[in-house]
């Protein structure tokens, strides 16, 4: 039997990255990552896998990102039932943040259910439970950094790091082939940025036979993103905030981005650059993953000093009670809190305390996603619903655009060059297809010639062993329209600002009468009483 390759996700998208191997004697996975963004996508989740979890040996993890890890917990509930293999910093990180992503599904299925419920329709089950997760941690086996190591299937693996987050590697792995011929390949698995702190620049070896990238900013080229550049931005953008009379509020990823900013806020105050002021951290996740960080503390570069993460003015906030009190705090404090896109957790009870205060700060340190209340605000937005709440925006909105966790275009070049030469086939994957454009148009302006270079689609199959490149063995099914829409356009979205629109429209109105006049009009639209596709000629 030849080595096949199947692209589960992370093809045409940047989320769900899972790719499947299959060879002689087994199957196995790298990476089962969750679908994550707008609701079409995130629909991908409760689908089959596509094939039969019990036929799959073993499974690999480049990090621990949801969008990586985050299906693993699904793949035991369907009868999966072999080792995950990762890094030891991955799998603690994961300790953690699968049991968070288990109470997220079993929030969103109560949420559906209640709906469906009123509508009549029947309950949908979550796509997993925390004793799937408690079944997923308890199979996962950790491997060095370096070396090789010896896997089921006669696969051998060699993990490097990928300088992305905690933990986060590139594998590459030796597949016994057709004919004995042994199949060479390197995963990037996500790749950081060349300036990321806490890490090395990324590590990998060169003279494969197949190359997978990531090219989630390939078609981006960013500023100056040095360390002390960075902190540089920090300061001006605290120094400019009132902390006399406001808070700052800084909407924060739970893992990695926390622990930067954290680290970049505890080294401006030990230098004196900005004043000390105390330091919250009013996130559950964030509280544990920056544990982890500290048991890891000796393999991180960049850190403040000994103990960084537990400096005197840094206030690990744990109960919901002790979240309560910040409430009372009114002014001089900086609080972090997740979730990075203000659209859950203990972050929305902090915006709805401090954005109508002019002298409070929201900085935002991430991206902010289409349709979620972080891109709200930044967009400018006066008013926004929180808890049902309208809330004025009054607060200065600030966001510092060079944190990131990925390399950029340039970055990315460097990094594939490093790797020729690649004998046989370089897959772009990870990307929307603008992204992955962008990568091809600029990988080829620089000497690698188009053939090398494969863009493959969601549920694509290729032949590895063969004499020369991949054999294209399948099209994708029906996944890969559903994949379009959702990078074209979800309307759901639509919908949402449509409602907020309407909403600040009727409130805008001076009397009940104009309220009922514009609603009857559009239920006429509605109806199809009045032009609607056909026109009115
Ligand atoms: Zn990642």
């Amino acid at each position: 039997m030849t080595v096949e390759i199947k692209f589960c996700g992370a093809a045409g998208l940047v989320t769900g990255s899972s790719y499947l191997v299959s060879m002689a004697g087994g199957k196995f996975l790298i990476d089962c990552g969750m679908f994550q963004g707008t609701k079409t996508v995130r629909e991908l989740n409760y689908d089959g896998f596509g094939y039969d979890p019990r036929d799959v040996t073993f499974a690999l993890l480049t990090h621990a990102h949801i969008d990586h890890s985050g299906l693993l917990p699904k793949l035991y509930r369907q009868g999966f039932r072999g080792k995950v293999y990762t890094t030891e910093a991955t799998k603690d990180l994961l300790e953690y943040m699968l049991p968070d992503s288990a109470s997220i599904q079993e929030m969103e299925v109560r949420r559906i259910n209640t709906q469906n419920r009123q509508r009549g329709l029947p309950p949908v089950e979550p796509i997993y439970t925390q004793e799937d997760v408690a079944t997923c941690l308890g199979n996962i086996a950790y491997v060095e950094m370096d070396g090789w190591a010896d896997l089921p299937l006669g696969v051998k693996a060699r993990f490097w790091n990928a300088g992305h987050i905690l933990g986060a590697a590139s594998i590459e792995l030796k597949i016994p082939g057709a004919d004995g011929r042994e199949v060479h390949i390197l995963f990037s698995g996500d790749i950081g940025p060349e300036n990321k702190m806490f890490y090395p620049a990324p590590e990998s070896p060169h003279d494969v036979d197949y190359l997978l990238v990531e090219s989630t900013y390939g078609d981006r080229q960013r500023q100056d993103t040095s360390l002390d550049a960075r902190r540089e931005r920090l300061r001006g953008e605290i120094l400019k905030s009132d902390t006399a009379r406001g808070n700052i509020i800084i909407p924060a990823f739970a893992v990695e981005r926390t622990q930067e900013l954290l680290m970049d806020l505890d080294w401006l105050m030990a230098q004196s650059k900005i004043p000390t002021l105390p330091l919250f951290i009013d996130s559950p996740l964030a509280t544990k993953v920056t544990g982890v960080f500290e048991k890891h503390e000796k393999e991180l570069q960049d850190l403040s000093g000994p103990h960084a993460f537990t400096g005197r003015n840094i206030h690990y906030v744990q109960s919901a009670a002790e979240s309560k009190g910040l409430d009372l705090v009114k002014s001089g404090a900086i609080i972090m809190s997740a979730s990075g896109m203000c659209d859950a957790g203990r972050i929305r009870y902090h915006l709805r305390n401090n954005l109508w205060n002019p002298a409070a700060t929201v900085l935002f340190v991430g991206y902010q996603a289409e349709g979620t209340l972080g891109r709200f605000l930044q967009q400018g937005q006066k008013k926004v619903r929180i808890f049902g709440e309208e809330i004025s925006v009054r607060a200065r909105i600030a966001s510092i655009e060079t944190y990131s966790a990925h390399a950029d275009q340039g970055e990315l070049l460097a990094w594939v060059k490093a790797r020729l030469p690649v004998r046989k086939n370089i897959f772009v994957i990870h990307g929307t297809d603008a992204s992955r454009q962008g990568m091809v148009k600029n990988l080829t302006a620089h000497g690698i010639p188009l053939s090398l270079l494969v863009t493959p689609s969601i549920d694509d199959r290729f032949g590895l062993d063969t004499a020369g490149a991949a054999e294209k063995l399948g099209d994708g099914g029906a996944r890969i329209t559903r994949v379009e829409m959702a990078a074209v356009s979800d309307w759901h979205n639509d919908y949402a600002r449509f409602v907020l629109d309407l909403a600040e429209r009727l409130r805008g109105m001076r009397g009940a009468e104009e309220r009922r006049a514009l609603l009857a009009d559009l239920a006429r639209h509605v109806s199809g009483a009045v032009g609607g596709m056909h026109g009115r000629g």
